[in-house]
């Protein structure tokens, strides 16, 4: 069977073929500055690879695009849009009505439009390409797979926040936590790797990629996760601030700076300090750049700020784990994913500096260079340490190919 998974944001759709047997990538892609001038497409299929310049003025048109070129005899890898089995979409908010991965009808389809408050920038482009698909392909399913749908799990005393009951009754206001789908594939993989039942296992999870999350999970199950009701709560990021006393907002909305650190001479708005927060904080308003690759490059070079940002960036991971070992009463394993925690062994090595009284020794030995699923802990430590890479798109697909085949999601 074959699975196209696809992302879809408001000027960009990013797609992956699968063939499920072997789990084997055929093609991927993404076309980009949908609406815009300029859109294109970028295209690979092993070793062949392509960018076609097109007008692309919206989400069919890209869906169109993405089929043509998937069964084009030169760059193609199918002959017929048959052979695609069912699609499977990442959506990014599910709210609290969706805890697991759906097959896509009016109801579902309803559903992800009632989370439009919730996910404002995100859900309705995902809708768009899922819309988008059907037209396209009316005849093959479709799927959702949500980013929030894993920490469905975690206990109220988890995901309340102390504001006013009602807000939680009436609006949803809670934590939902992201990267849900990241999360539970790498619990998964990560007992399969270690030969063991996730069963009896305490977990913690540090995806730390341009955006970073946290999660702890106990028998396989997310009992508490670092992002909030929007991927802003938690760690520092790339361009997002993380959690800080909300009272900074209105501090901020009420004394603005302009970009040289003089006074704006006017209030912003709480959208315009979201957006401060959201897209300008974070290593790139603290040292200067969001990649960490830049920060630890200038923090070699003795830079203030970009040593800063690496230190907060460590103690607010150290925090994490801290907290998240005494929520489930220990932790048995930690593991490291995302394109920091996958390849940035310094950092890793800092993180679990002093981490004995935990039961957790870094070898730093197998640690340094690993760039690979590995176990990274002493043979004596207690708690495994593991750099396991994520992989959401076979996580998608996986669920993709349950729901079409047998109706149900497996292992969720
Ligand atoms: P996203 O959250 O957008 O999926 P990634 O998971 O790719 O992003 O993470 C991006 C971050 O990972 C950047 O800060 C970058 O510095 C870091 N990163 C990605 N690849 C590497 C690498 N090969 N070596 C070191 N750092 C990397």
């Amino acid at each position: 069977m074959k699975i196209l998974v696809v992302n879809a944001g408001s000027s960009s759709l990013k797609y992956q073929l699968i063939d499920m047997e072997g789990e084997k990538e055929l093609a991927k892609g993404v076309v980009e500055r949908i609406g815009i001038e300029g859109s294109r497409m970028k295209h690979t299929a092993g070793e062949k690879k392509a960018v076609i310049n097109e007008v692309i003025s919206n989400h069919e048109e890209a869906a169109q695009l993405m089929l043509k070129t998937l069964v084009d005899p030169e760059l193609g890898v199918i002959s017929s849009v048959d052979e695609i089995d069912a699609v499977g979409h990442r959506v990014l908010h599910g709210g609290n009505k969706f805890t697991a991965s759906v097959i896509v009808d009016d109801a579902a389809k309803q559903a992800i439009r009632d989370c439009f408050p919730l996910g404002p920038l995100h859900n309705p482009a995902n809708l768009m390409g899922i819309e988008a698909c059907e037209k396209v392909m009316p005849k093959t399913p479709q799927v959702a797979v949500f980013d929030t749908a894993f920490h469905q799990t975690m206990p109220p005393k988890a995901y309340m926040y102390g504001v006013p009951k009602m807000y939680e009754e009436k609006l949803h206001v809670r934590r939902y936590g992201f990267h849900g789908t990241s999360h539970r594939f790498v619990s998964r993989r990560v007992c399969e790797f270690l030969n063991i039942s996730p069963v009896g296992q305490r977990i913690i999870i540090c995806h730390l990629g341009n955006g970073s999350s946290l999660s702890a999970v106990k028998d396989g199950k997310c009992v508490d996760t670092s992002m909030g009701l929007t991927p802003l709560e938690g760690l520092l990021m790339g361009t997002r601030c993380g959690s800080c006393d909300p009272a900074v907002v209105q501090f901020v909305a009420n004394n603005p700076l302009d970009k040289d650190g003089n006074p704006l001479g006017r209030k912003l708005s709480v959208d315009e300090v979201l957006t401060l927060m959201n897209k300008e904080s974070g290593l790139q308003g603290i040292a200067g750049s969001s990649d960490c690759r830049d920060v630890d490059a200038l923090a070699e070079k003795g830079d203030a700020n970009a040593i800063l940002a690496r230190e907060m960036l460590i103690y607010g991971i150290k925090k994490y784990i801290g907290s998240y070992a005494a929520a489930m009463g220990g932790v048995d394993i930690i593991c490291f994913t995302a394109g920091i925690g996958e390849n940035n062994d310094s950092l890793r090595e800092e993180v679990m500096k002093d981490m004995e009284f935990l039961g957790a020794r870094l070898d730093t030995d197998k640690n340094r260079g690993c760039r690979e699923e590995a176990i990274v802990s002493t043979e004596d430590s207690k708690v495994t340490v593991c750099v396991i890479p994520t992989n959401e798109e076979i996580m998608i697909a996986r669920d993709t190919l349950d729901l079409v085949t047998t109706g149900k999601v497996r292992d969720n």
